[in-house]
C-alpha cells in the first residue's frame, strides 16, 4: 500500500507543479481519484472530491494540500512494505509522473524553449530538428506521427503469429553480438517467457548485444517472420519494460517524420520527453461549453492521443480535436482579415443610380439571367456601403461575370468615380476591353493599336471613357493613357499587372475588379488596392471552387454565385474519344469546318517547361496542317511567340480567317470567339479536371451547338476516372469538388497556387469541422471582434503566433 500512497502522492505533487490544471494524469485525476476512493477512502483521513475536474483552481489547490499533508502523515505511519495491489499498480504505468524518479533534476520547460532546453539534446540534434521545422519544446509537442504501428497484440511466445504485427513480453536469456555476414555484425537475443523461446534480431545493431542482461525484463515489438523453420523477430522495436511507461511496444506506436541523422527511436523519446514535461503546459483555446457542445477532446488529451493513441477511435477523436483547433484558427485569422478590411477603412459610398442600371441592361443585346441580376444587386447593395466592398464572384466559364462587373464601372463612374480592372494576361486584358465596349456599345478595333481609349455617350451626361493598359503597346502611348488616368480623363481602365506599377497613378480609384483572381498573388492585390483610398473590390474567378476552399482561401469575402448560364445555350457534348477512333474525331473536325465552324486543338501538357511545349506544338501544327488538314487553315499560338505575334494569331481566329487554332496549354485561351464549335484536347489525361473543364468553356459560347473532344492515349486508372467524369457533367462545381478529391489542394490550382495555409491534421475534405469551424468562429467574432476578454485570451495568443507564419490567399488587407 505504500507504493500506491507514494504514487498517489506524486500525482498530487506534479499536479500542484503544473498549476492544478487537471493533467498530472493523461485523462485527468477523477479516474485514478475514484479508484482511490474505492479502495482507500478509509486510511486516507481526507475526503476524496467526487469529482476533482469540477474544482475550481483555488478549491483544487486546498484540497491537494490537504490530501498531500494527509498523505504524508499517513507515508509515515505505513512503516512496513506492503505488496503492491494489483490495481495500484496499474496506476503506477498510467500515472506518468513516475518521472521525476528518474530525472529528478529536469524541470518543466517551457512551450516557447528552445529544445536544447530538454536535457541532453545537444546543438546538433536541434540543427536536425529544425529540418523539420521543429524549434521549440511546443513544436516537438506537435510533432505529429505519419502513422502508428499496431502492437497491442500481446502474445505469449507459443503462440505468435508469423506475419502479424505483435509484440511479446519476456525476460532475455541470453544477449550477443554475432557475425551476421563478412562485414556484417548484429545482436541476438533469446527471450522467453513461461511458454517458449524466441530468437530476436537487430542487423547492423551491437549496443543490444552488448547492454541487454540476462533476465532484465524486455518487450518486442514487430513482425515475426520464419527463419529455417523458426520464428524470428527481425529489427523489432523493444523496450527494456521496468523503465517507464510502454512507448516502443505493446501498444499503438507512433512513428514520427525523420530526416537525416534522426533516428525513430530517439525521436519517439524526446517527444514522448516533451509530453511528459511540457504537455501540461499547453494552453486549452476553447472553452468547455463549446467543448461539450461540439464533442471534441480537451486539448491536451488530444494531443496526447495523436501521439500514443488508445485504440483508432480516440486516434480519429485526437485528429478531429486538433484538425478544428487549426481550421478554427485558420477561420479565425480570415474574419480578423476581413474586419481589419471592413472596420479599419470608410470606402466612398457609392450612390446607385437604378435607371443608369436599366438603361445599362436595355441596351444589352440580350436579357440578364437571374443570376447576374442579383449578382449586380448584391454588388450594388455592398458598394453603397461605407465598408468597402469586398465580394467574390463566382462563375462557370461563359456564365457572364463580364456584365456585372461592367455594370458595377458604371455606377462608379457615374459617381465620378474611377473604376480598373485587372486580368491576368494581355490577351484577356484585350478580351475584357472588348467585350466592355461591346457591352457599352460598340466595338473598338484594335489591329491598329491607336485605339486604346473608347469613349461613349449614351449613358451619362458626359461621355465615359474606357482605356486599355497593357505592357505591349507604345512607350509613348502608355505614357498618354497614365496621364490620361492620373487626369481623370480615363474612366475605366482594363489591364494587367501593368496597373500596378508605380508609374501609374489614379485620380479617384473607387472600384477595383480583379478577374481569374487565383493567379494574382496577394501581393499584387494589395498593390493595386494601395492605389485607392479604400476601394471597393469585386474579385471574379471563373473556377468554380469547392466550398471548404472558398472558405480558405476566400473566407474573407462575401460570395456571390452566377449558377445560371445565358438561355439559349446548347450543352456541350463531351466526348472520350479513344486511340482508334483518332481519324474520326479528325473527319468530325473537318465536317464542323466544311459547315462554317470553328475549332481548338490543345497540345498535350510537356512538362513546366515553355521551350518543350513550344516543341512539341510546333510539330502538332507541321503534323496537322501538312498530313491531317492539307486543305484548311491553321494558325499556332504558344508561348514563346511576342505579344504582338500572339495577337496577330488570335486577332486572324476571332476574325475567322483561320479554321483551326493550334495552341500550347500555357497559352491562355481565354478568348470568346462564339463561332468555335470545337475544343479538341490532345494528351487529356495530363489535365485537372478544373482545366479540362475551362478549356471546354471556351466553346459552346454561340448559338450553335459545340463539342469537346479528350483524346488520351494511356491512361491510367485515375486520369479514366477524370475523363470519364468530364464526359458525364458540365457542372463546374461537381468538377472543382471530385478534382480536389482526386488530385488533393496542393494541385487543385496548378502548381503556382499556394496560399494554402499549413495543415498537419486537418484535411481539406474535412467538410464537417470546417463547417463547424466556421460557424463557432463567425460567433466568436461577433461576440468579441478584437478577442479582447479574457476567455479569449489564449485565442489571441495563438493567433497572434500563427499570424507570423502564415499566409493565406485572398485578400491581404
Ligand atoms: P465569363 O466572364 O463569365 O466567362 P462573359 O462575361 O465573358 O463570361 O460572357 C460570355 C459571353 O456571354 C459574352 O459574349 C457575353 O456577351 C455573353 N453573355 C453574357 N451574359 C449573357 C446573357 N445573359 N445572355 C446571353 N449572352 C450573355
Ligand atoms: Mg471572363
Amino acid at each position: 500500500m505504500e507504493q500506491g500512497f507514494n504514487t498517489l502522492k506524486k500525482v498530487l505533487t506534479l499536479e500542484r507543479q503544473r498549476g492544478y490544471s487537471d493533467d498530472a494524469v493523461v485523462g485527468g485525476l477523477d479516474a485514478l481519484l475514484e479508484r482511490w476512493r474505492r479502495q482507500h477512502a478509509g486510511d486516507m483521513h481526507v475526503p476524496i472530491p467526487e469529482s476533482y475536474k469540477g474544482l475550481s483552481v483555488n478549491q483544487r489547490k486546498r484540497w491537494i494540500d490537504e490530501a498531500l499533508a494527509a498523505l504524508s502523515g499517513l507515508g509515515k505511519s505505513v512503516g512496513t512494505r506492503v505488496k503492491e495491489k494489483p490495481s495500484s499498480k496499474a496506476l503506477a504505468t498510467k500515472a506518468k509522473p513516475s518521472r521525476p524518479r528518474h530525472a529528478p533534476k529536469e524541470s518543466f520547460p517551457e512551450l516557447d524553449s528552445p529544445i536544447t532546453a530538454l536535457k541532453g539534446v545537444q546543438d546538433a540534434t536541434a540543427k536536425r530538428f529544425g529540418k523539420l521545422g521543429v524549434t521549440t519544446v511546443r513544436d516537438l509537442i506537435y510533432l505529429f506521427p505519419n502513422r502508428h504501428l499496431d502492437f497491442r497484440a500481446t502474445n505469449p511466445i507459443a503462440n505468435l503469429v508469423p506475419g502479424e504485427d505483435q509484440t511479446a513480453t519476456g525476460f532475455v536469456w541470453e544477449a550477443s553480438v554475432v557475425r551476421l555476414g563478412p562485414r556484417r555484425q548484429g545482436s541476438e537475443v533469446i527471450i522467453g517467457d513461461e511458454t517458449g523461446n524466441i530468437k530476436a534480431v537487430w542487423f547492423n545493431n551491437t549496443f543490444l548485444g552488448h547492454s541487454l542482461k540476462p533476465n532484465q525484463r524486455i518487450a518486442v515489438g514487430g513482425k515475426v517472420r520464419v527463419f529455417r523453420g523458426r520464428k524470428v523477430f527481425e529489427n523489432p522495436e523493444y523496450e527494456v519494460i521496468s523503465e517507464k511507461d510502454r512507448m516502443h511496444t505493446g501498444r499503438m506506436v507512433p512513428i514520427y517524420p525523420l530526416t537525416d541523422g534522426l533516428y525513430q527511436r530517439s525521436v519517439r523519446n524526446l517527444v514522448r520527453r516533451a509530453l511528459d514535461l511540457s504537455l501540461g503546459k499547453v494552453p486549452e483555446l476553447i472553452d468547455d461549453r463549446l467543448l461539450v457542445r461540439r464533442e471534441l477532446l480537451p486539448i491536451r488529451e488530444a494531443i496526447g492521443q495523436a501521439h500514443y493513441p488508445k485504440d483508432e477511435d480516440s486516434k480519429e477523436k485526437a485528429r478531429q480535436r486538433l484538425s478544428f483547433d487549426e481550421l478554427f484558427l485558420m477561420q479565425l485569422r480570415v474574419l480578423t482579415r476581413k474586419r481589419d478590411w471592413q472596420q479599419g477603412q470608410e470606402a466612398r459610398p457609392i450612390t446607385i443610380d437604378a435607371s443608369l442600371t436599366r438603361n445599362f441592361v436595355d441596351a444589352l443585346p440580350f436579357d440578364p439571367t437571374g443570376a447576374q441580376s442579383r449578382a449586380m444587386e448584391q454588388v450594388s447593395g455592398d458598394m453603397q456601403g461605407q465598408r468597402p466592398m469586398a465580394r467574390l464572384l463566382q462563375g462557370d466559364v461563359g456564365s457572364g461575370k463580364t456584365v456585372v462587373a461592367t455594370g458595377a464601372l458604371l455606377q462608379a463612374v457615374a459617381n465620378g468615380a474611377q473604376g480598373a480592372i485587372m486580368v491576368p494576361t494581355e490577351i484577356l486584358a484585350e478580351q475584357h476591353f472588348r467585350t466592355i465596349c461591346e457591352l457599352l456599345g460598340k466595338e473598338p478595333d484594335l489591329r491598329w493599336g491607336n485605339e486604346i481609349v473608347q469613349s461613349f455617350e449614351s449613358f451619362l451626361d458626359r461621355p465615359v471613357r474606357v482605356g486599355l493598359l497593357i505592357g505591349d503597346i507604345r512607350q509613348g502611348a502608355k505614357r498618354e493613357v497614365h496621364r490620361m488616368i492620373e487626369e481623370g480623363h480615363i474612366d475605366i481602365v482594363v489591364g494587367t499587372q501593368a496597373l500596378i506599377q508605380k508609374e501609374v497613378e489614379f485620380r479617384d480609384l473607387a472600384l477595383i475588379v480583379v478577374d481569374e483572381q487565383h493567379r494574382f498573388g496577394v501581393m499584387q492585390r494589395a498593390a493595386l488596392r494601395q492605389k485607392g483610398a479604400s476601394p471597393h473590390l469585386l474579385v471574379m474567378t471563373a473556377t468554380p471552387i469547392p466550398r471548404t476552399l472558398a472558405l480558405t482561401l476566400y473566407g474573407d469575402l462575401d460570395v456571390s454565385i452566377l449558377d445560371e448560364m445565358p438561355t439559349g445555350r446548347l450543352p456541350i457534348e463531351t466526348k472520350w474519344v479513344k486511340p482508334y477512333q483518332r481519324n474520326l474525331a479528325y473527319d468530325f473536325v473537318r465536317e464542323q469546318v466544311k459547315v462554317g465552324r470553328q475549332a481548338f486543338v490543345i497540345c498535350p501538357l510537356v512538362e513546366e517547361s515553355e521551350v518543350l511545349q513550344t516543341r512539341a506544338a510546333t510539330k502538332e501544327y507541321e503534323w496537322l496542317s501538312e498530313e491531317v488538314f492539307p486543305e484548311l487553315r491553321l494558325g499556332l499560338l504558344h508561348g514563346r511567340l511576342n505579344p504582338s505575334e500572339k495577337d496577330e494569331v488570335m486577332e486572324s481566329f476571332r476574325r475567322g480567317d483561320l479554321d483551326i487554332l493550334v495552341s500550347t496549354a500555357v497559352v491562355e485561351v481565354g478568348i470568346d470567339v462564339p463561332n468555335a464549335t470545337v475544343m479538341m484536347i490532345e494528351g487529356a489525361e495530363r489535365f485537372g479536371l478544373s482545366q479540362l473543364h475551362q478549356f471546354r468553356g471556351r466553346v459552346g459560347r454561340g448559338t450553335e451547338k459545340s463539342y469537346c473532344l479528350l483524346l488520351s492515349d494511356q491512361p491510367s486508372e485515375e486520369a479514366r476516372e477524370r475523363l470519364e467524369l468530364m464526359t458525364r457533367t458540365l457542372d463546374g462545381f461537381e468538377l472543382a469538388e471530385e478534382d480536389l478529391r482526386l488530385r488533393g489542394p496542393g494541385e487543385f490550382f496548378g502548381t503556382r497556387q499556394s496560399g494554402l495555409p499549413d495543415l498537419r491534421m486537418a484535411r481539406l475534405s474535412d467538410t464537417a469541422i470546417l463547417e463547424m469551424a466556421r460557424a463557432e468562429a463567425e460567433q466568436t467574432m461577433s461576440r468579441d471582434p478584437y478577442l479582447e476578454s479574457p476567455e479569449n485570451g489564449n485565442l489571441a495568443v495563438a493567433l497572434e503566433r500563427l499570424g507570423s507564419t502564415w499566409t493565406i490567399g485572398g485578400t491581404e488587407a
